[in-house]
């Protein structure tokens, strides 16, 4: 098994053409990630590749890069096939390679996906593509019937090949392996790897390059470490209110490319905090500069690359953020270990997409360290925080110097305006808050903020919805908790019963609606109990602690043609209206000329079966920190800023300010 090299070598090491190295640079790339270091010299060298790599490792370019060095505009048939398990994969890939062939003219991908109508298909494939990216059973309609020819393919990617079997597509990618070229080149990715998967590379793979990332395996045990999977809030919204409510000394934000530490910063900036971006672009001299800054506590956020943050030492970082999930466990452990310096206790927090919880489980083997999910400020928390700030402003301004002069201010501003002492008080506290409201407005739409999901499912301990820490439920949700313990599928605690809007009607088979749940949830097929399918629609077990974040996704799915509308099932929600038919069995996308009409399902809305994620329960996604870019131009133009400094840098700007005075 080969090991991805240390130290990281360059895009240029690994043999890309410049073409691809300026749209590398442009994208804000710094360096390939272990699993890109390992596959791309490989499939340039024309191997075979088995890569163990899941979502989040870079595994996309690993393959598509190669496929672009060898991009030839004078062929006239597809030179490479990937399969990939859902459409919204297939999609993802298709603009990978986009991007990546930036520099490429006249180079076509093409995402062909069971769901869509075959006209847009037929036409695309007729105009010619030279990367089909498709799901295995449209991939073999178009062969059946002729319309795709794969005898000229030089490359065969299997993309997250386990999930692929695991939806039942074994058949499928058994016949594309059969009918592609004896001499194509052939490169599996899998998150895992079953017996199924390596009986498969055994047979069809020939001298296969085995890829994996690697795993390191040690945590300071001074480090708190804790997750957040991301959803309802996006994860700017979250980091804000992470930075005003938690305490922190300095914090280090990690994110992937160069363009994203610069926009973030810039971002976290607008909101009101002192941050800077480090990344490979910052030449020596400011980097130095910066680092000191932080020393200093000029700059309490630096985000950074993990190239740029290499050999980072600085005390005061009390908090390492995790903004973007890292390469492998070794990026991790590396990068926390940025915090907890000299004996001091750190934090780490690691924000996961719902798609990402593979390389959260393989950081937590590797570190052999559970890693807590972490309840998210709520609003109220952030309003409270912010109240404590003002009140601490307030104090501060009492004891100055100024206060005398201020007073004259007050009472020739009573006398002018005939305002009450407490109105007046009231209108200059408005003033003093600048663009950030002192208090947010709807703390109340608030979720909880408790761990949402996940905690409990890789504790192995379903669990049911935790009503005390819910914000207000509708009385509706109480008489369906009752039809759920009267159907008895709960008795063990473990499931309850969701209604989803696809039935036979629509062609929708048991294997198609596991799948999409198992695969967008991101649950195992043992989470996923009994099915019953009707005409109209289906009831479908699941565990009782799926999040709120997950239903809301669910929600959103389309199987056979139809958007799931998932909602916790009563039994009295009566049954959708007929809804028009959609693609085949593994439908995986919307049908063209769909009326919305028939997705509303107006009548559930309005009676008991309102879904779920539509009760007063859905997560509010309202930004607390509004942008404060007036503020910030006072600032950059050395004013005083128009409310209480929020941080050391603007305390330190308004004491020069009032010195210069
Ligand atoms: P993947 O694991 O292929 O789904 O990629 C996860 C994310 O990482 C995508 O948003 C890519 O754009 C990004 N990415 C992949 N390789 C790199 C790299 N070498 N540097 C920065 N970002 C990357």
């Amino acid at each position: 098994m080969t090991d991805p090299e240390t130290p990281s070598p360059t895009f240029a090491d690994l043999g890309l053409p410049q073409s691809l190295l300026s749209t590398l640079s442009e994208l804000g790339y710094e360096a390939p990630s272990p699993i890109q270091s390992a596959t791309i010299p490989a499939l340039l060298a024309g191997s075979d590749v088995l890569g163990q790599a899941q979502t989040g490792t870079g595994k996309t370019a690993a393959f598509a890069l190669p496929i672009l060095a060898r991009f030839d505009p004078a062929a006239s048939k597809p030179s490479a096939l990937v399969l990939a398990p859902t459409r919204e994969l297939a999609i993802q890939v298709a603009e990978a390679f986009h991007r990546y062939a930036a520099h490429l003219p006249g180079f076509h991908v093409l995402p062909i996906y069971g769901g869509q109508a075959y006209g847009p298909q037929l036409a695309g494939l007729r105009r010619g593509a030279d990367v089909i990216v498709g799901t295995p059973g449209r991939v073999i309609d178009h062969l059946e019937k002729g319309t795709l020819k794969i005898d000229s393919l030089s490359t065969l990617v299997l993309d997250e090949a386990d999930e692929m079997l695991r939806m039942g597509f074994v058949d499928e990618v058994g016949k594309v392996l059969e009918r592609i070229p004896a001499d194509c080149q052939k490169a599996l990715f899998s998150a895992t790897m079953p017996d199924a998967i390596r009986r498969i590379a055994n047979r069809h793979l020939s001298n296969a390059e085995h890829v994996s990332i690697k795993s390191k395996t040690t945590t300071a045990a001074n480090i708190r470490q804790r997750y957040w999977v991301v959803g309802g809030v996006h994860k700017l919204d979250a980091l804000t209110r992470i930075l005003e409510v938690e305490p922190f000394d300095a914090m280090l934000v990690f994110a992937r490319t160069r363009i994203s530490t610069e926009e973030l910063a810039g971002r976290l900036e607008a909101r009101g905090f002192s941050a800077a971006a480090l990344n490979g672009d910052v030449p020596q001299k400011q980097r130095e500069k910066i680092v000191d800054q932080l020393k200093r506590g000029d700059i309490d956020i630096l985000v950074a690359t993990d190239v740029a943050a290499r050999g980072l030492d600085v005390e005061r970082i009390s908090h390492v953020v995790n903004y973007d999930i890292p390469y492998d466990t070794e990026a991790y452990v590396h990068r926390i270990g940025r915090t907890g310096r000299a004996g001091r206790s750190g934090e780490a927090i690691l924000f996961v997409a719902p798609r990402e919880r593979g390389m959260l489980r393989a950081i937590e083997r590797a570190t052999r360290q559970p890693i807590e999910a972490m309840s998210l400020p709520t609003a109220s928390d952030v309003n409270e925080k912010r109240m404590e700030r003002f009140h601490e402003s307030v104090a501060e301004a009492l004891e100055s110097a100024e206060m005398a002069r201020s007073r004259e201010v007050v009472q020739s501003t009573l006398k002018a305006t005939g305002a009450s002492l407490e109105d007046l008080a009231a209108a200059l506290a408005l003033m003093a808050r600048g663009d950030q409201p002192t208090l947010d407005e709807k703390p109340g739409r608030e979720s909880s903020g408790k761990p949402r999901k996940f905690e409990a499912e890789r504790d192995n301990r379903p669990q049911r919805p935790d009503r005390t820490h819910r914000p207000e439920r509708a009385p509706a949700m109480d008489e369906k908790r009752n039809y759920q313990q009267k159907r008895g599928r709960d008795a063990d605690g473990n499931f309850v019963t969701y209604r989803v809007s696809v039935g036979h009607a629509h062609g929708a088979k048991p294997g198609n609606i596991v799948g999409a749940i198992a695969n967008e949830a991101g649950l195992s097929s043992r989470q996923i109990g009994r099915i019953d399918i009707h005409d109209e629609f289906s009831q479908v077990d699941l565990p009782a602690n799926l999040s709120q974040g997950a239903l809301d996704h669910l929600k959103t799915v389309w199987v056979a043609g139809q958007q799931l509308q998932i909602a916790l099932d009563d039994g009295s929600a009566p049954p959708p209206p007929k809804a028009k038919r959609g693609g085949g069995a593994r439908s995986e996308f919307p049908p063209k000329k769909r009326s919305g009409k028939s997705f509303e399902r107006k009548g559930e809305r309005k009676g008991p079966g309102k879904p779920l994620a539509e009760s007063s329960e859905k997560p509010s996604d309202k930004p607390v920190g509004k942008p404060n870019t007036a503020s910030d131009d006072r600032k950059k133009a050395g004013k005083p800023l128009n409310r209480p400094p929020r941080n050391r840098a603007e305390r330190k700007a308004a004491i020069a300010n009032r010195k210069r005075k």
